[in-house]
Order: C-alpha cells, then sequence, then structure tokens
C-alpha cells in the first residue's frame, strides 16, 4: 500500500514537472517548455559543462512520459498562459530520444494554433530518419556543434559509444538539405578544451557548408557538472573573429562585459563591421552614446545596413 502510494506521488511529481515557464526570451520570445524527462537525466551525452548532475550516458529512454499526459499539461497551460510565441521541447536531458516524438509533434501541432514550435537538441541522433522526420515539422531546430573532430566530442561531450561525430556532421547536412525551418547551431566553448584554433577552424570549415541560418557561441554561464571553466564574454568576441566574416555569428554569453562602452570613429565602426558583423547586443556592450549616433548616421547614408537572422539583427556593411 505505502509502495503504491509512493509509486503514485511520484507519478504526480512527474506530470507536475512536465510544463515549464513562460520564459522571456530575446531570441524567441514568451516560451513554454516541455521536459521530455521530468524524473531524472536520460542523455546520450554527458558534457562537462552540463548543469545537471553527472549522469552515465543511455541510448533510449527508460522513463517515458505517455503522449496523453504531456497533452494534458500542455493545454492546462495554454489555457493559462495565452500570449505565448513558441512552444520548447527540451529535456533533463536528450529530447530526441524520446521515442514518441514524431507522435508528439502531430499532437502539439492540433492543438497550438499558431504558436511557432522550436527544439534545443544536442544534435547527437540528427543522421537518424525518424529523428530528421519528427524535426522537420517543426519552426526551428536548434542543434549544438561544440567540436569538429572526435577527439574533441570525446572530452568535451563524452557522447555514447555509438555515436561518432562524422555522423553527427553528415546527418545535419542531409537534414538540412530537406528542411524549410531555421536551423540554428549552438557552440558552447570550455577554456583549454574545445577553444583550440584546430577545433575552430574545423568548426569554421564545416559551418561554411552547412550554412545554418544562425550560430550561437556562447560559454559556461550555470555551475557545471565537472570542474571546467568558461569563456569570458570578450574571449568570445576574439573568438568569433576566426570564424569566416560571412558566418552569423551571435554571442550569447554576457558573462563579464567591459564595464564602459568606448567611443569609435566613423572609420573605426566601418573597419570592426569589416572585421565581423555585431549584433545590437554587441553593440550595446562595445559602443557608447555617441558612437551609436553615428553608427544611425551610417545606417542612413547607407553605408552600414541592418540584417534579420531568426529574431536577431546583425549590422554589417553595405
Ligand atoms: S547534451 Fe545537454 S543534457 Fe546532455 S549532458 Fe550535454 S548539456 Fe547535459
Amino acid at each position: 500500500m505505502l509502495f503504491i502510494l509512493l509509486v503514485n506521488v511520484t507519478v504526480l511529481v512527474k506530470k507536475n514537472n512536465i510544463i515549464f515557464g513562460p520564459v522571456l526570451s530575446r531570441r524567441f520570445g514568451k516560451s513554454l517548455g516541455i521536459d521530455l524527462s521530468p524524473s531524472k537525466k536520460q542523455c546520450n551525452f554527458d558534457c562537462l559543462y552540463c548543469e545537471l548532475k553527472p549522469a552515465k550516458t543511455v541510448d533510449s529512454y527508460s522513463d517515458i512520459l505517455s503522449i496523453e499526459d504531456i497533452i494534458t499539461a500542455l493545454k492546462a497551460a495554454l489555457i493559462k498562459h495565452q500570449d505565448i510565441d513558441v512552444i520548447t521541447l527540451t529535456a533533463n536531458g536528450e529530447p530526441t530520444l524520446y521515442p514518441y516524438l514524431n507522435e508528439l509533434i502531430d499532437e502539439i501541432d492540433k492543438i497550438k494554433g499558431d504558436i511557432k514550435t522550436l527544439i534545443l537538441s544536442n544534435g547527437a541522433t540528427i543522421d537518424k530518419t525518424e529523428v530528421q522526420k519528427a524535426l522537420l515539422k517543426l519552426d526551428t531546430v536548434k542543434l549544438s556543434l561544440d567540436c569538429a573532430n572526435m577527439q574533441c566530442l570525446k572530452k568535451l561531450d563524452r557522447p555514447s559509444k555509438n555515436i561518432d561525430i562524422e555522423n553527427i556532421k553528415r546527418g545535419m547536412l542531409a537534414f538540412k538539405e530537406i528542411y524549410n525551418g531555421a536551423l540554428i547551431i549552438e557552440i558552447l566553448f570550455v577554456k583549454d578544451i574545445n577553444d583550440d584554433i584546430q577545433n575552430i577552424l574545423g568548426l569554421n570549415e564545416y559551418l561554411l557548408r552547412l550554412q545554418p541560418s544562425r550560430i550561437d557561441i556562447g560559454s559556461i554561464d550555470r555551475p557545471p557538472a565537472y570542474d571546467v571553466k568558461g569563456l569570458q564574454y570578450e574571449e568570445l568576441l576574439m573568438l568569433s573573429k576566426k570564424f569566416d566574416k560571412s558566418l552569423p555569428i551571435y554571442i550569447v554569453s554576457r558573462k563579464n562585459i567591459p564595464k564602459s562602452p568606448q567611443s569609435y570613429s566613423d572609420n573605426e565602426i566601418l573597419a570592426t563591421l569589416n572585421n565581423r558583423p555585431l549584433t545590437g547586443d554587441d553593440m550595446e556592450i562595445l559602443f557608447d552614446d555617441e558612437t551609436m549616433i553615428r553608427v544611425k548616421k551610417l545606417l542612413s547614408s547607407a553605408k552600414l545596413k541592418k540584417i534579420e537572422k531568426e529574431g536577431i539583427v546583425f549590422y554589417t556593411l553595405t
């Protein structure tokens, strides 16, 4: 009896934790999250920087929510929050390991109205046909790619043994060919692990072939699972300059940003943007008020232009 009671309490806790948010995101708007693994970490990676505790990798979920429970929780949340911009599929672990993902997305589509859909995945299963089939139905797919080679992947993301970086890269290219939505790549840099020039050049070469809609680069913002160090904003800015300037790179991490914005002349602004396009967020950090007035003038004289990439505005030379 006590056992039955405990089991029921566990089920209740899981169901209560399926939906989280809304969370306000600059990039995606007001997001309602669905956690496909609320009871425990179920992941095919065990990243050094994970915000969750270290855990043995798995290739499939053992603790599986029913579609019915997820949809019931989502319906209730959508009644409560009527101004949601995006429903985000995520997990304490890897959401594409959820075995009914394809069917779940179909059910979400039936009730979501014009709300957009997004998944945050580590990208390790993108070479699987069934995963591609499910992700094709989403408006935005965000995949991680921290490493260009297997040695780095093993060191940083510590994948389960059947995962191979070349399959991931091939899978991303194949998916990009057939996908009409926004494909965003996220790279998380860890000091002295994947910030070396060899890895950056490897990523750069691959990303030029992939041509994702946007590339988000960041570092550790919360306490990591293992004893590793992150990069500061300025280090990420330096590192972003090593990528080809045609790649739309957005610096996500805002840790230890420079204290005072600087004054740039017209020529300095143009030279900086010739080096690499900057986002409005970068400019707020780097440029003082007078420089921002100069930027506006350069925009109105058509020496600069703005380009939008999935909700982020980039400033570049015309
Ligand atoms: S993929 Fe995400 S959940 Fe899995 S170990 Fe890495 S950071 Fe953690």
